[in-house]
């Protein structure tokens, strides 16, 4: 027997309410969200001890009840309904739906296999297909890239396999390091992951730094940010479309160039930092 929370989002208001849920869903062990409509979702948490506390949390933005689901192994069966995501020339696939070999040989595509379940990054969320969309329309050969935030490890998979030189991803949270690290093995490619915080960390500068956070840490860690990425060029998402203005205020005296790119509600900048 397994407990499921049932979260219900009010038809009005479920773009952004869901978007808050799942944010908020990104601090607690969150093993499944099973998508049964836009207005309901039904949540496994890996720790039942925090079922109490994410419910509480979660009524910010929806009504939340429980339910008891007689297979232990549901969570697991309701990733498997997870699909391969094409972004540009980067698909990102879970284990169990590779795609053709011969889709595999396409000479500008790259596939990336990600195990969902095991830390934020399946591009299955919109903010990680901006970031995915905003490092393809650079050349990122011969260049290092920083990856701040990596949680699964996508986004630094992402640019090993696009060329970059050097990739370094870091991330605060244990969980997602060994997450990102499982994946790169899987991958087989290099990256150097670290376990920090950014806002405590001396970082080296890179050529491309990306930053997929919240609208919240973007701003109080613009100048960080900036400064990691001098010379270079930054790429921040995780904001909400009406957070863009204040983030770019924010990042205004640091940039020179800002590019501006959405996607369901959900937003990225890409800065030219001089
Ligand atoms: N890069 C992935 C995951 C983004 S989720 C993607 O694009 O899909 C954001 C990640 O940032 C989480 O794994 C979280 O643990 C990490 N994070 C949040 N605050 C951080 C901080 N202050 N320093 C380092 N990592 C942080």
């Amino acid at each position: 027997m397994a407990e499921a929370l049932v979260l219900r989002f009010r038809a009005d208001r479920t773009p952004e309410m869901r978007d808050l849920a799942a944010a908020t869903l990104l601090d607690f062990s969150t093993s499944a969200i099973h998508e049964i409509s836009d207005e309901e979702w039904r949540v496994f948490l890996r720790d039942p001890a925090e079922q109490a506390r994410a419910a509480e949390a979660l009524r910010s933005w929806c009504d939340v009840t429980t339910l008891s689901v007689d297979d232990e192994d549901w969570a697991r069966r309701s990733q498997q309904d997870l699909k391969a995501v094409t972004v540009g020339r980067v698909i990102v696939a879970p284990p169990w739906d590779l795609p053709r070999s011969d889709h595999l040989d396409r000479d500008d595509g790259h596939t990336i296999v990600i195990e969902p379940s095991m830390g934020f990054g399946t591009a299955h969320h919109a903010t990680t297909r901006l970031c995915l969309r905003a490092l393809q329309q650079i050349d990122l050969g011969g260049k290092l890239v920083l990856d701040v935030g990596t949680g699964s490890g996508v986004l630094a998979i992402a640019a090993a396999v696009l060329g970059a030189a050097r990739v370094v991803a870091v991330d605060n949270d244990p969980d997602a390091l060994a997450a990102a690290r499982e994946n790169v093995q899987r991958n087989g490619v290099s990256v150097e992951l670290l376990l920090v915080d950014l806002r405590q960390a001396m970082l080296e500068r890179a050529d491309v730094v990306v930053a997929n956070l919240t609208g919240a840490l973007l701003q109080r860690s613009a100048a960080i940010l900036s400064a990691l990425a001098r010379g270079g060029v930054l790429i921040v998402s995780g904001l909400l479309d009406e957070e863009v203005p204040a983030v770019r205020e924010v990042f205004a005296p640091h940039s020179s160039h800002v590019a501006h790119d959405h996607e369901s509600g959900w937003s990225s900048l890409t800065l030219t930092i001089p």
